[in-house]
């Protein structure tokens, strides 16, 4: 089924279109390049294909179709979520952690490291929300339907086969979602999910950056991203030593500003009901 807002997106490409255009249009045939019309046909044009632009290219995506990555909520909650992992030995010390705090947390894999270590994802599984993040962690911005959807397909396959569980939550490689990439997820029964707050993990920054980066930009309902992977690498190429020593102290201060801790379907489910 196609989201309502492919009707929206198609309108603001033509817009993007008729607009550019029809500016260029009237320079061609001698009209003044700073007329009003000119003006206002390329500025609506040129707005439209840059919404386009920034839309494609957001991990809160909404003219493609809907991106989970807040709940409107006013409640002090949030969810954790890790990505790129199962990845010894980071994965197994983040779980250490998030038992000892007595905290549920939503784990995007990547179905190619499930298959290198298929009991650490189900060990996940069993106490965590898992998602979907693709096979290979692959840019798939400007992928065409069929790549998005093999991609998606041995995700699903891998982490099914590992946990017994088919994840309805699936999260874009690299934040950017097309709409080609959400209806694809969608199509599988996943909802496409982004995030409010990240830490830019990824560069190795010193722990007690990657801390205050995630407290600066989190707010109630929000969705924090930070990674116990890093794409298909396995340890030692794949290094999160400062990104899993930074996890309890940022659980401390949350806790500390009266934050609670839900799973990203919980944090769904708590932003439906506020809206109904
Ligand atoms: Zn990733």
């Amino acid at each position: 089924m196609k989201h309502p807002r492919t009707h929206v997106w198609k309108a603001a490409a033509a817009t993007a279109i008729c607009g550019t255009a029809l500016a260029g249009l009237r320079t061609v045939r001698g009209r003044p390049v700073r007329s009003v019309p000119t003006l206002a046909a390329a500025g609506a044009g040129m707005a439209a294909g840059g919404l386009m632009a920034y839309e494609w290219l957001t991990p809160r995506s909404w003219l493609y179709g809907p991106v989970f990555w807040h709940a409107r909520t006013d409640e002090r909650v949030v969810a954790l979520t890790f990505d790129d992992g199962p990845c010894h030995p980071y994965t197994e010390r983040l779980l250490e952690i998030l038992d000892r705090e007595g905290i549920r947390a939503t784990f995007f894999q990547v179905g190619n490291n499930v298959k290198r270590e298929p009991n650490l994802s189900a060990e996940v599984a069993s106490q965590h929300e898992v998602g979907n993040h693709t096979f290979t962690h692959p840019h798939l911005t400007w992928s065409r339907s069929g790549t998005v959807r093999e991609e998606l397909l041995r995700g699903q396959e891998a982490i099914h086969e590992a946990t017994g569980t088919l994840p309805q939550l699936f999260r874009v490689p690299h934040g950017w979602y097309g709409p080609q990439v959400i209806s694809g997820a969608e199509e599988l029964g996943m909802r496409c999910v982004g995030w409010s707050v990240m830490a830019w993990d990824w560069d190795r920054p010193p722990s007690d950056v990657i801390q205050s980066r995630i407290l600066h930009g989190v707010g109630p309902g929000g969705v924090t991203l930070l990674h116990d992977g890093q794409d298909t690498d396995a340890f030692p190429k794949a290094d999160r030593s400062h990104t899993i020593a930074a996890v309890s102290d940022i659980i401390s201060s949350l806790r500390a500003s009266g934050y609670g801790f839900l799973t990203v379907p919980e944090l769904m489910e708590l932003d439906a009901s506020r809206r109904a």
